[in-house]
């Protein structure tokens, strides 16, 4: 496979076991490029130094693998390309598109939590945060697979965002648009509750020269009678060592009618006959009860 251009990838964070929600955007992004004829790629985000958790990436990739969904090529980890976003975030300083910034949280608090300028003044002993400039109207529009048409006011909804944090680490943001822009990634499948982070990455993209990919928000992990899990149930860890139930659980959180039971089968087998039952068209949607 891959002669087809579409490239999908599935980009955990090694902050917990792999749970149902991970495993629906995994699964999902695994169909969408598998029924496309594409490669499908695993980054590990490890940016977020403090919030991971030691050996949960390894578990994630071996769960991953239990379940069948291996990547096409080398599993990439954030934590071995701070040059490259360094590169980035300099080209962005350089031409005056992000900038230095010294406020503190009630300098933010005070303007309403949307950064529009910095009002520091620079401090030597403290190191700054680098925001993206964003320009007074900037919006951006896209046409989401799953969610359909969206529309943010990037400048009075969020402001000018952080690239690089005070604290030294890379900010989710740019990491993720480099590295997709990197790993050619032409279509985005992921959980909706990075939906609003969407219109900001466009934006960056935009600012760095990047072709846009397509985006495909899944919806958040419904039980098999179609209820919404909470948040603390769509947070269990999934056993690596059931993997049969677990993939069943989120293809039926896609929408997908259940493929009739076969006795005895691999997780791959399984794969194999949802790729070619899967219809993008029955995710649920924005608009669908649940
Ligand atoms: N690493 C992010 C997360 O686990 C997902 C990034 C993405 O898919 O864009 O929430």
């Amino acid at each position: 496979s891959g002669g087809t251009g579409y490239r999908g990838r599935f980009a955990p964070s090694p902050t917990g076991d792999l749970h149902a929600g991970s495993l629906l955007a995994a699964l999902g992004s695994w169909l969408y490029a598998r029924r496309a004829g594409g490669r499908w790629l695993v980054r590990v985000e490890d940016v977020d130094r403090p919030r991971e958790v030691p050996g949960v990436a390894m578990r994630q990739l071996a769960a991953l693998g239990a379940f069948g969904l291996r990547p096409d090529e080398p599993v990439w980890r954030q934590s071995a390309r701070e040059a490259v976003y360094r590169d980035a975030l300099e080209d962005l300083v350089d031409r005056g598109m992000a900038f230095p910034c010294w406020c503190s949280r009630s300098d933010l608090l005070a303007s309403g939590g949307v950064h529009r300028a910095c009002v520091r003044a620079p401090e030597p002993d403290r190191p700054p945060a680098v925001r993206l400039r964003v320009a007074d109207g900037a919006r951006i529009r896209f046409v989401d697979d799953v969610m359909g048409p969206q529309l943010q006011d990037v400048d009075t909804a969020v402001g000018d965002f952080v690239l690089y944090r005070a604290d030294g680490l890379w900010a989710y943001q740019l990491a993720v648009v480099v590295d997709d822009a990197a790993q050619g990634v032409s279509h985005v499948v992921r959980g909706a509750d990075l939906l609003d982070s969407t219109a900001r990455q466009i934006l960056l993209q935009q600012a760095l020269g990047f072709h846009t990919p397509g985006y495909a928000h899944l919806p958040v992990v419904v039980d098999p009678g179609g209820r919404k899990l909470s948040k603390s149930d769509a947070s269990q860890p999934v056993d690596p060592a059931q993997p049969l139930p677990a993939l069943r659980r989120a293809w039926a959180a896609l929408g997908q009618p259940t493929l009739g039971d076969v006795g005895g089968e691999t997780p791959q087998e399984w794969l194999e006959r949802a790729v070619s039952a899967f219809d993008p068209a029955r995710i649920p949607g924005p608009d669908t009860p649940a």
